[in-house]
């Protein structure tokens, strides 16, 4: 077993705030194992980002998200911007003393919060124009004001605010007008941004589902230069296929030494293909919203375990599962919770939310060591073929997204060779 262990590094990158370390390229796909370090700390790339909206995950105290190996959460700054406001922030030190986490966190802009959350958000080239939900007076989010609160919130990775358009739009005027006012914008981000020594701005790609817009953007934002790079827009309803080709177009282009991050992304299947086409650093808040419905994460699929079947099982939420909550009574720290506990408590008491909020966030951090395992043994591709059969075991429902998108990257989902 590499867990642990000390891995060569193959190359890296510096910028202020900020290494890359590569260690491994699988030699099959475009997936790379990397070593991140941020001003709170290395993290280990690829990964998920568990998202803590108001400075605290749903359902778990910081030493708790920390027991599941997290190193990096992601907090909304439009949030943490209208509560407890920019005023106490400052007063406290920022969001990592607000909420008790030494280790990092990344914040996005604020403004895709604002176009989903406000129905009456209205962009224009000095921002985004909303009124507040408190108390409904005009307020402006400019990429100037986008960036004094995430400095004023202190997070280790800070994005650009970006004009983000449905990918499903089918206005390509408004699609190019969105892509281009977003890499003016991030020129204004990096203008107003005062910490460049202990907090990274990264830029994030748009262009909608137009491969060769996303390729105009890609150039465009590459030439800033930004310490990390997103892919931005995606996870709005488009079909799998056209999010794979987005991914890969974008990944083409982007300098191996940087951090690749895809927003919004969080299902399993999506992970494991994204990083096989190239990308690095993920966030959504499926994983813990769904635990609030009763809803478990595993390796054989969703579990919604307020199913009465349920009700007489005591084997663990996921057998063989690591986390706090599935861990035997006999394993320090470990609470030994039955399926059947988490049934009789699910949708009546929060313990129930709790447990599998811990269980799921566990899951995809563990997802995405075993990924980063795999690819450091160079077994990336194998580990993709037992993935996919451990997740439908009849072969002839494998999403067909899934099995073209790795076919792309020179992996046969069908081969027996586990
Ligand atoms: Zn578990």
């Amino acid at each position: 077993m590499l867990r642990g262990m000390a891995t060569p590094i193959i190359a890296s990158s510096s910028s202020p705030a900020l290494t890359f370390d590569l260690v491994a390229r699988c030699s099959t796909t475009r997936a790379r194992a990397s070593i991140l370090t941020l001003p709170h700390g290395p993290v280990q790339l690829p990964m998920f980002m568990p998202v803590a909206t108001q400075a605290s995950l749903k359902g778990l105290t910081p030493e708790q998200l920390e027991e599941t190996g997290c190193r990096l959460c992601l907090n909304n700054t439009y949030h943490l911007g209208l509560k407890p406001g920019q005023e106490v922030l400052a007063a406290i030190g920022g969001a990592h003393k607000l909420q008790g986490w030494n280790h990092n966190i990344l914040t996005d802009s604020g403004g895709f919060q604002m176009v989903s959350l406000l129905k009456l958000a209205n962009i224009t080239e000095e921002g985004v124009r909303f009124l507040s939900p408190h108390d409904g007076t005009p307020m402006l989010l400019t990429p100037e004001h986008s960036i004094s609160l995430q400095n004023t919130i202190g997070s280790d990775i800070m994005m650009q605010l970006d004009d983000v358009l449905v990918t499903t739009s089918p206005d390509t005027a408004r699609m190019r007008e969105a892509m281009e006012r977003s890499v003016r914008w991030l020129d204004r981000c990096v203008a107003a941004h005062k910490n460049p020594a202990t907090q990274n701005l990264f830029c994030i790609i748009q262009g909608g589902l137009d491969l060769d817009m996303r390729r105009e953007c890609c150039r465009a934002m590459v030439a800033r230069d930004t310490p990390g790079i997103a892919i931005g827009g995606l996870s709005g309803g488009e079909a799998k296929d056209d999010y794979c080709r987005v991914v890969a177009a974008c990944t083409a282009l982007l300098p191996e030494l940087k951090p690749r991050y895809v927003m919004g992304i969080g299902y399993p299947e999506d992970l494991v293909v994204s990083v096989a086409l190239g990308a690095d650093m993920f966030d959504c808040v499926w994983p813990t919203r769904t635990a609030r419905f009763g809803n478990a994460v595993t390796r054989r699929g969703v579990l919604n375990l307020r199913n009465a079947r349920y009700a007489g099982d005591f084997g663990p939420v996921e057998d063989g599962c690591g986390c706090a909550c599935c861990r035997g009574r006999d394993e320090e720290g470990g609470m030994g919770v039955t399926r059947a506990f988490v049934h009789h408590n699910t949708a009546k008491e929060t313990v129930a939310a709790h447990l599998l909020t811990m269980h799921n966030v566990w899951y995809q951090l563990e997802l995405m060591r075993q990924v980063r395992e795999a690819i450091v043994e160079d077994r990336f591709p194998a580990f993709l073929r037992r993935f996919f059969a451990d997740l439908y075991p009849d072969k002839e429902k494998y999403p067909t997204w899934a099995v073209d998108a790795l076919r792309g990257v020179s992996v046969d989902l069908y081969t027996d060779d586990i």
